[in-house]
């Protein structure tokens, strides 16, 4: 069982990841820096497994998420 398809099972944990790991104006994860002001490119990874458990508790099949920017 992957990491996205247990987190389908907690909407508020990828809610708030959802909401927390939106990218700033260079395209850089706000949430993911690390003590030296670096950040990650977004979608960061863990931007992705939140989408992919909203996939999921949506109705999606886990491993078949594919909808990246496509749903808003
Ligand atoms: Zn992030």
């Amino acid at each position: 069982m992957g990491m996205a398809t247990i987190l389908a099972g907690m909407p508020d944990m990828w809610r708030d990841t959802l909401a927390a790991h939106v990218p700033d104006q260079h395209g850089y994860c706000q949430t993911c820096r690390n003590s030296s002001g670096v950040s990650a490119t977004w979608p960061c990874r863990i931007r992705e497994v939140a989408e992919e458990a909203k996939y999921i508790h949506d109705g999606g099949l886990p491993g078949t998420f594919t909808g990246r920017h496509s749903r808003h």
